[in-house]
């Protein structure tokens, strides 16, 4: 979709609201501009209802992990990716950033909109990561929040109900967040993430996982195990993914831009050690 369209539909204001990037674009460069015709309150409050619902299912099912060394881990990568987000985005600093652990054998992790961060004990144990296998993960779900790509899939949603005729003047509001109609809610919480918006959400994850001290070349060893692994995978990473091969090209790319400020990071912590 370009958004050199919207005009036609929604006039130059519309066009001059709906069509920005979220985020700087650092190191990584990314700087694509963003359909956006939802409002980002109605999708933070849709996301955070949800993310209370899964969290109150796994506390009553006796599967939120709330302490012990795992969860303390997670906890620590996560407040140190949470301190740079806002190198992407300034009102990162104002997220009212969460994390569950659910125990549940899941390879799989997410980072709702507005910082609230699920995590699966599956992905931990079976795939045995390290510290900065952990902040990869944990890094890519955060950028695709950060990027807002959620938002984008369901400004299509809305784009295409008016394309389709359905008489509607305006996107759904805060208000409505609980009566949303099943293509929003689809397009928000089941609908797979384009190629693109994985590519962007590596590039920016990693960035950010090195500009915490951790080494963005642990993806790799993170892919592998993910190749290896018998059957469980994130469910976004699957068909609609770019291919595997691809992915590790484009992330080896990266590297030498992200490689530095890694340990520019590093020497900063050591630094603060001694
Ligand atoms: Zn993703």
């Amino acid at each position: 979709m370009r958004c050199a369209r919207i005009p036609v539909l929604f006039g130059m204001a519309a066009m001059a609201a709906g069509c920005v990037s979220t985020t700087e674009p650092g190191a990584a460069g990314v700087n694509r501009q963003q359909l956006l015709i939802v409002p980002a309150s109605m999708v933070e409050r849709v996301a955070t209802l949800q993310y209370e619902r899964r969290a109150l299912r796994a506390l009553e099912a006796g599967r939120l992990v709330r302490r012990g060394p795992e969860y303390a881990r997670l906890q620590r990568i996560a407040a140190r990716l949470e301190a740079h987000a806002p190198f992407f985005r300034a009102d990162a600093a104002e997220w009212q950033w969460q994390l569950i652990l659910i125990d549940a054998p899941l390879v799989n992790a997410s980072c709702a909109p507005g910082g609230k961060i699920s995590f699966y004990t599956g992905m931990l144990r079976q795939l045995h990561l390290s510290d900065d296998e952990i902040a990869a993960v944990i890094g890519h779900e955060i950028a695709h929040a950060l990027r807002e790509h959620g938002r984008e899939r369901m400004s299509l949603v809305f784009l295409q109900e008016v394309l389709g005729g359905k008489p509607r003047t305006a996107p759904p509001t805060e208000k409505e967040a609980e009566t949303l109609t099943e293509p929003f809610i689809h397009a928000l919480f089941v609908a797979p993430n384009t190629q693109r918006n994985e590519i962007e959400a590596d590039a920016i994850g990693l960035e950010l996982a090195a500009r915490a001290g951790y080494d963005p070349r642990a993806t790799l060893e993170l892919w592998r195990k993910l190749q290896a692994h018998p059957q469980q995978r994130l469910p976004e990473f699957n068909a609609t993914h770019p291919s595997a091969a691809t992915r590790v090209q484009d992330i080896e790319a990266l590297l030498p831009r992200l490689v530095p400020l890694y340990e520019e990071a590093r020497a900063a912590r050591a630094d603060r050690r001694v």
